[in-house]
């Protein structure tokens, strides 16, 4: 965000000039801003490795295809997102799928459009080696037993959890793939969001390295993602550059001693998008109460669920009035239903009429979105070069009929 005299700007672009041309609720993203994040990723890892981007976070095909032009992979949870990211110009060897009690049918599915699969229980690790022996090659999730991440929903690598095949587990592990004859080229591990500790992924490599010489066909390490970014001023984040410098040595020893060099895969989602993208929305009413000033959106939960879902912080501006008094306002949306985006922040001014900026909201924004209380859902808007585009239409009235079948009563 920059101010220059009474406007704020967002990738070179004043604010309100999109306000102008695309209307509210909108969601914004700065390209440069993704690119800028990648870049910083790959010059912090200084051996061989490949960012696949975590599709979930901000799957729109125009953010996909601005990634993969600059390089990066994809990485999808579902085979609806695998086609998209095919759709999207993705090469089918470009795209890791790491489905967690899907189908074994979106496996197979996987397998026959050439995707990378990575496979999180024993019942598939068993079909899978059954039905491709060694014609296939498939990655590992293991559960490395690990507590991490920022809260219980998002933290999904710990005994408890029900992702990946526990590492107690490995001896049951090797037996399916001996026999079976498997090829296991890779061995996986995301144990959740909102981590900010380094430690978390060099202990990863512990594991790793500690079960490596079972899986001789293994050619890559995927170290998942859950990089903390900032959410508000001062807040703690994981140091990619520290993460970066140690993870490289500690494989460049391993590859010395060993003579055996596995390629580093991550999985970044919300380092990517999150900063860069903004959702605006225009406040309804200024309704003050005996207690608090609340500050109506029209927007909420069903277009921004993360602070009521996760507790998570995203910072307001106001970005019709930047520069004036700031007030003590509770920010809240348009839902029949508590959705509140902020409690007790002190924004400058606020008017009816005048646009909010919800920040941090690239990630799990969009994605999460929904119909709920027969809302429409926003348009999107990726900024390039100064030059902004709109990429998906808001929702229409007849979006809300699709699919439904009215009967005769
Ligand atoms: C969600 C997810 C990611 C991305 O996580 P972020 O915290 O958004 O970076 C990466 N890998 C897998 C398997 C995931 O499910």
């Amino acid at each position: 965000m920059e101010i220059r005299g009474k406007s704020v700007y967002f990738g070179g672009v004043a604010l309100q000039e999109l306000v102008n041309r695309f209307g509210t609720p909108l969601y914004v993203y700065d390209g440069a801003k993704m690119v800028s994040q990648l870049n910083r990723l790959r010059r912090a890892f200084t051996i061989p490795h490949q960012i696949k981007y975590a599709i979930k976070a901000l799957p729109s095909l125009s953010v996909l295809k601005w990634l993969r032009k600059h390089e990066a992979g994809a990485d999808a949870v579902s085979i609806q997102e695998v086609k998209l990211a095919l759709h999207a110009g993705f090469l089918p060897h470009e795209i890791m799928f790491s489905p967690n009690c899907a189908p074994f049918e979106e496996t197979t599915a996987a397998v026959q459009l050439g995707v990378q699969v990575n496979v999180d229980n024993l019942p598939f690790l068993e079909q899978f080696g059954k039905l491709f022996g060694r014609t296939y090659p498939c990655a590992i999730r293991l559960n490395p037993h690990i507590k991490a991440g920022g809260n219980e929903k998002i933290s999904v690598g710990h005994s408890d959890s029900k992702f990946g095949i526990s590492i107690l587990q490995l001896d049951e592990i090797k037996k399916i793939v001996h026999r079976y004859n498997m090829q296991i080229n890779g061995l996986h591990i995301h144990t959740g969001s909102d981590i900010a500790d380094a430690d978390v992924y060099l202990k990863m490599a512990d594991i790793f390295f500690s079960v490596l010489d079972d899986f001789p066909d293994v050619v890559f390490l995927d170290f998942g993602s859950g990089f903390k970014v900032p959410y508000r001023e001062g807040d703690a984040s994981l140091n990619i550059e520290e993460l970066g410098a140690k993870l490289s040595n500690m494989i460049l020893d391993y590859s010395h001693k060993k003579r055996r060099m596995p390629e580093l895969w991550l999985e970044p989602g919300k380092f990517l998008v999150s900063e860069a993208g903004w959702l605006l929305a225009t406040c309804t009413v200024v309704k003050e109460t005996p207690s608090r000033t609340f500050v109506g959106l029209n927007t909420g939960l069903n277009h921004l669920i993360r602070p009521m879902m996760y507790g998570a912080y995203h910072h307001i501006v106001n970005v019709s009035n930047p520069a004036d008094q700031p007030e003590n306002y509770t920010v809240v949306g348009y839902i029949c239903e508590t959705d509140t985006f902020g409690t007790d922040r002190m924004i400058s001014k606020v008017r009816e009429g005048d646009v909010l900026a919800i920040c941090n909201a690239g990630a799990y924004g969009y994605s999460m979105a929904s119909n709920y209380n027969a809302r429409l859902r926003p348009a999107e808007v990726l900024v390039i070069n100064g030059e902004p585009h709109l990429i998906r239409k808001s929702d229409t009235w007849d979006d809300l009929l699709r699919g439904q079948v009215v009967i005769d009563l």
